[in-house]
């Protein structure tokens, strides 16, 4: 562990301001910061600790909720109306980490999670572009079971690993940020990159950027909703596959779906065919499992992680049957 400036600063602005420097790290619930420090993953010259300028805020509006960045994921995974209008969301936040690391981790921290590849988090393996650009890729040759086959390229295949963000990308979750260059939004599918030639590169924030809020419009496909995460183990384990769908039914019939994927994409995947192939459909079994079987299309897989192609289908049909179920 190397010394670091620690800054608390005053304003949304300052934190900006202080935050821009390219060994500025920002830091909130610190669940993952503080593992990539110890690590040495991480080296920051500067942290820029946002606790005193983040919201902590989960307001409902007749057009939808606001979630502050700041707001624990543990608090927003009990609020009573999550609960009961959004399942799927507080589903998939229950479903990660432990109950420690949820009450400690904030929302904003949650949508710029790092992978969990082994090798990023090794520094004693030199190989890893997301650690160290043009280094080259250890997982490609190496083990690679919990990696991506999904939006994968040949310079990276570290899978994401947020369940949130899988819910918020079928909630048509929107992200506030405040920047040096002022205020903007962005769509959720918006802010996760994909590898390409550039991993190192995760998001679209800007040098200074910080997300502020994140706002879930009201639909009334939320309601209607399941997440679904197969794992290793029933507590404390990131996905193998995952899936979020939320329906809305008009009688039998499906008026909209939204399907997403986690656990076997480079960033939280939204499954367009599989919601194609439910609009206008009988919401029954038979529905569910013609569209899951087209859940993982183009997927590039290695020996170690092809298993996730079949599973991903199980978790959007178990998601499909229970979602189908509910009221
Ligand atoms: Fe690094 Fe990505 Fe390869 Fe993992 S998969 S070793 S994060 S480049």
């Amino acid at each position: 562990m190397r010394d670091f400036e620690l800054v608390t600063p005053a304003t949304l602005e300052d934190a900006s301001r202080r935050g821009s420097a390219a060994d500025s790290r920002f830091i909130a619930g610190g669940t993952l910061l503080v593992d990539l420090l110890r690590l040495n993953v991480e080296r920051p010259g500067r942290v820029v600790d946002l606790n005193g300028v983040l919201s902590s805020k989960i307001e409902w509006s007749d057009d939808g909720l606001t979630l502050g960045a700041g707001a624990k994921n543990s608090d927003v995974a009990h609020d009573p109306r999550v609960v009961r209008e959004l399942p799927l969301l507080s589903e998939a936040l229950l479903s990660g980490a432990s109950p420690q690391l949820r009450n400690m981790a904030s929302i904003g921290g949650n949508l710029l999670q790092r992978t969990r590849c082994s090798y990023f988090r090794d520094v004693a393996v030199p190989a890893c572009n997301k650690r160290a650009p043009g280094s080259g890729c250890a997982a490609r040759d190496g083990y690679s079971r919990m990696h991506a086959i999904l939006g994968v390229s040949e310079h990276c295949i570290a899978a994401h690993p947020s369940d949130m963000c899988v819910a918020l990308l079928a909630l048509d979750a929107v992200i506030r940020t405040s920047r040096p260059a002022g205020a903007r939004e962005l769509p959720l599918d918006a802010l996760h990159t994909l590898p390409g030639a550039h991993p190192e590169r995760e998001t679209t924030l800007e040098g200074g950027e910080i997300v502020t809020e994140v706002y879930i419009p009201r639909a009334a496909f939320g309601r209607r909703s399941a997440y679904v995460k197969a794992r290793d183990r029933a507590s404390f384990a990131f996905a193998l596959a995952s899936a979020a769908v939320a329906l809305e039914l008009d009688g039998e019939t499906i008026e909209t779906a939204r399907v997403a994927l986690g656990g076997v994409a480079t960033k939280p995947w939204r499954a367009a065919y599989v919601e194609l192939a439910l609009k206008g459909r009988p919401a029954n079994s038979e529905t569910f499992a013609r569209a899951a079987d087209l859940a993982v299309t183009d997927a590039l897989t290695t020996p170690y992680n092809a298993f996730k192609v079949e599973l991903a289908k199980r978790c959007v049909l178990k998601a499909l049957l229970r979602a189908g179920r509910s009221t």
